[in-house]
């Protein structure tokens, strides 16, 4: 990471919101980091096809779009360094924050974009299971998928497009929906109808995961009594929940912005964060302005 003296603004979470925030803050002139612990696009570059994005009439591929905004925001001054940012806190020049690494960096303001932790089943062993068969999202290519059956438990619009992502691929995949209904807009739910290897199951629970160093089958409730489904995977998506902030939500000290998923916006969606991203970025170069 470069090391400055002091940062003037300190983006944390390199998904749509803080890349975006980045961009402006940079392009702007203000000495801005970016620190994102995983990879730069954050949920959005996982995105099969972005249709809903605008300026792309056929839509986008989500890496392809985010490697593109990340090569923009560099393009602009924007430093970007791979760091998991643990706590911040409020010091007499602004913030710190403690990285995992035990380093510390300080920043008048902070833009904080995390995104949103995908929900758990809440269910006994569901953690050894993760990442051998358990997952919430496609993280590497469908292809990966190809022939295998897998299932996706969640009634949402996640759920929905991560099933029909899958069913490109996949042999077989059951769409595990504890209601009566996905809910969805009218085109997915007709793309669901129209796609023969999806197998949606309605009213139905997972109960139990079952397998040995692999997950291999479920144990579900279902309207007609219990049942055992072998699976090669289980994508879970049952809702996210935001990102917990450092300080209270009602009395975010100056200098501290939220945007993106993390802002507990009902509407999570990459132009939504992005728009989000921009408003924190001008509301952080106004408060930077007026310290000045
Ligand atoms: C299956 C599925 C399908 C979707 N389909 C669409 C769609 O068709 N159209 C659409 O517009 N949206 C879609 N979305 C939603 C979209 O992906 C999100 O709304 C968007 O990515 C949110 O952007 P964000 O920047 O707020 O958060 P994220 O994209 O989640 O980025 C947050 C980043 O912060 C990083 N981070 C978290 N904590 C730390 C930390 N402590 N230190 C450093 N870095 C950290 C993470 O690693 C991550 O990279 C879909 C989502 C899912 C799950």
């Amino acid at each position: 990471m470069p090391n400055h003296r002091a940062w003037e603004v300190a983006i944390v979470g390199g998904g749509p919101a803080g890349l975006t925030a980045g961009l402006q803050l940079a392009r702007a002139g203000y000495r801005a980091v970016l620190l994102e612990r995983a990879g730069l696009g954050g949920q959005a570059r996982w995105l099969g096809r972005i249709e809903n994005y605008p300026g792309f009439p056929r839509g986008v591929d989500g890496g392809s779009l985010m490697s593109r905004w990340v090569r923009q925001a560099r393009t602009w001054g924007l430093r970007t360094a791979r760091a998991d940012v643990r706590a911040v806190a409020r010091t007499s020049g602004g913030f710190s924050l403690r990285l995992a690494s035990g380093r510390v960096l300080r920043a008048c303001a902070v833009v904080y974009c995390p995104g949103a932790g995908f929900n758990d089943l809440g269910l006994r062993g569901e953690g050894r299971f993760r990442g051998r068969g358990l997952l919430h999202a496609v993280s590497g290519s469908v292809a990966d998928w190809r022939g295998r059956t897998v299932a996706v438990a969640g009634g949402g619009e996640a759920a929905a497009h991560q099933a029909l992502a899958l069913a490109r691929q996949a042999r077989r995949v059951h769409l595990l929906c504890r209601g009566e209904r996905i809910k969805a807009h009218r085109l997915l739910l007709r793309r669901l109808r129209g796609e023969p290897r999806i197998a949606l199951m309605r009213g139905v629970e997972v109960r139990g995961l079952q397998g040995g160093r692999r997950l291999q089958a479920l144990d579900l409730s279902a309207p007609g009594g219990r049942l055992r489904l072998p699976v090669d995977a289980l994508f879970v998506l049952v809702g996210k929940s935001a990102a917990p902030l450092p300080f209270p939500s009602r009395r975010l000290p100056p200098g501290f912005f939220v945007a993106g998923d993390a802002s507990g916006e009902p509407f999570r969606q990459v132009v939504v964060a992005a728009g989000e991203g921009m408003k924190a970025a001008m509301r952080c170069a106004a408060f930077l302005e007026r310290r000045a």
